[in-house]
């Protein structure tokens, strides 16, 4: 049964408190939390400031001598036992994902709820089985490297894909040894709080754990200034990664930042042209609402006209609404301010004359926050459509006649988070493959995300690299030790 502190969503009792020290706080103050579905209400949040958040950095730093003095062994037994939770509630952690930040279900069910467990399971096994650097000689001296914990984790999370993005940063944090505090986005905030009860179940120590919900500028902004936090590792977008950056400089505590795009989808004129359509209508995944879709469609112009007949089909066969219905592909956006955002993106460029081949307007019929997946072709140079992040279902199409050209399109904004590229030619490919900046390049295809892989952005898309043993680096204290083969009183 719900009680004054749980909400019953999706048949989960969702605890509208933050979670510190292992134990429910709340707080004087509290925000609403809709559904942006149909703009229900959900439950009104607990909104944590500089108290919660001391409390639960307070909680974490007493909880680190016990967690980082275990074995990766057994942290990584426990972090398995919290993804066997996780896979035992997956459908109800699916829709109430759902639910909060209006995801396909389908999505859910499949593909984010199993790779937030998978998460869990590999920065565990990782631990245990990879990290490690082979000791090396160094005029008779030994060099032994080992990753050592680090202390209190400081994470911040965006709402576009809410569990899924915090275990990418709470599993590597937790299996290095290192405490957390979750502060997750204001506007998705459900689905971390029930991640809180499994951890209780999971056995891990409390305190190890923490959450404190709340808005940016007072929950976030507390937690990234607080001198007691060894890392901040933080996903959203860039003028938030400035103001966080700032405060990080104060007690040089380390950073890593997953930022926003604007990435290119480069088809070249050898591509197949149904396998370059297919993957651009993929652009408009989760609602547009992916940090690395390639929003830039830059097709060359010798089959720009096929690939615009091709791209339609295919994006006249997408069918947008209520995204628990499975035969939904296009959901609503998150929140109403992001909505106008995005509308206001596109307004103005219809203003300035731009062509909207498809879309370009709310989608009426369903009405809320449902917006219709947009084409703009031919967006004049240089424009914010093109340059500008718009995180939502709007993508531009910009043709080129030679490489030089379409290099300079792709690399030419102040992003550098991914890039794809579709070709026919291995060797063209490469060619241009080797000219992108971009964290992560998919030719042929997209999204094929491995957790050994680095990943991260280049200029204003992000600082540092995650994944395998770049997320150790992160989180945990390197460290080289060095031994003398001499001086010793013991043979052994
Ligand atoms: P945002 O920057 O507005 O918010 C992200 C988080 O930061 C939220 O939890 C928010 O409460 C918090 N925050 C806001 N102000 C803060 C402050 N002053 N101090 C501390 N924390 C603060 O971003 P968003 O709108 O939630 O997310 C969308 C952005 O995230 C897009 O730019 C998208 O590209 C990016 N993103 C990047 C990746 C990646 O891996 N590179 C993944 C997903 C999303």
């Amino acid at each position: 049964m719900a009680t004054e502190s749980t909400i019953e969503v999706a048949g989960l009792h969702v605890d509208t408190r933050h979670f510190i020290g292992g134990e429910r706080v709340e707080s004087g103050d509290t925000f609403r939390n809709t559904s942006p579905i149909d703009g229900s209400f959900l439950g009104d949040i607990a909104r944590g400031g500089e108290v919660e958040v001391d409390r639960a950095v307070q909680a974490a730093r007493t909880a680190f001598p016990t967690w980082s003095r275990l074995s990766p062994q057994e942290r990584g037994a426990i972090l398995h036992r919290l993804a066997d939770l996780v896979e035992q509630n997956l459908d109800s952690f699916a829709n109430l994902e759902t639910l909060d930040n209006g995801g396909l279900l389908r999505s859910n069910i499949r593909g984010v709820m199993p790779r937030v467990a998978h998460n869990l399971r590999f920065f565990a096994d990782y631990a245990v089985n990879d990290l490690s650097h082979p000791d090396f000689e160094t005029r008779g001296h030994t060099n032994h490297i080992s990753w050592d914990p680090s202390g209190v984790a400081a994470l911040i999370t965006p709402w576009n894909a809410p569990l899924m993005l915090a275990t990418w940063k709470i599993a590597p944090a937790l299996a290095a040894g290192d405490t957390v505090v979750l502060k997750p986005a204001e506007w998705t905030p459900l689905t971390a709080s029930a991640f809180a009860d499994l951890t209780v179940q999971a056995g891990l120590p409390a305190g190890a754990f923490n959450v404190v919900q709340g808005f940016g500028a007072e929950a976030g902004a507390a937690l990234v200034a607080h001198p007691g936090i060894s890392r901040i590792s933080f996903t959203g977008s860039v003028p938030t990664a400035k103001t966080i950056a700032r405060a990080a400089a104060d007690n040089l505590t380390p950073v890593s930042f997953e930022l926003g795009g604007k990435s290119p989808c480069i088809v070249l004129d050898d591509a197949d042209i149904e396998l370059a359509a297919t993957l651009a209508v993929e652009q408009y995944d989760n609602a547009g609402q992916v940090c690395l879709s390639g929003t830039r469609i830059l097709v060359h112009e010798s089959i720009a006209d096929a690939f615009a007949e091709a791209f339609r089909a295919k994006a006249a066969a997408l069918t947008q609404g209520d995204p628990r219905d499975p035969a939904s592909d296009i959901g609503p956006q998150v929140h109403q301010k992001h909505f106008d955002r995005i509308k206001g993106f596109v307004d103005r460029a219809t203003a300035e004359g731009a062509n909207i081949e498809w879309g370009g307007e709310p989608n009426s019929a369903l009405g809320g926050l449902y917006f219709k997946p947009t084409l703009v072709r031919q967006p004049a140079a240089g424009s914010e459509i093109v340059t500008q992040e718009v995180f939502g279902p709007v993508l531009t199409m910009q043709t080129f006649s030679t490489d030089d050209e379409v290099i300079e399109l792709a690399n030419g904004t102040e992003f550098g988070l991914a890039a794809i590229v579709v070709s026919g030619d291995r060797d063209h490919a490469r060619r241009i493959t080797e000219r992108l900046v971009a964290g992560t390049i998919w030719v042929n295809c997209f999204f094929v995300r491995d957790l050994r892989a680095p990943f991260g952005g280049s200029r204003k898309s992000g600082i540092g690299r995650e994944g395998g043993t770049w997320s150790f680096d992160f989180y945990a204290d390197v460290k080289n030790t060095v031994v003398a083969p001499t001086g010793w009183k013991t043979s052994s």
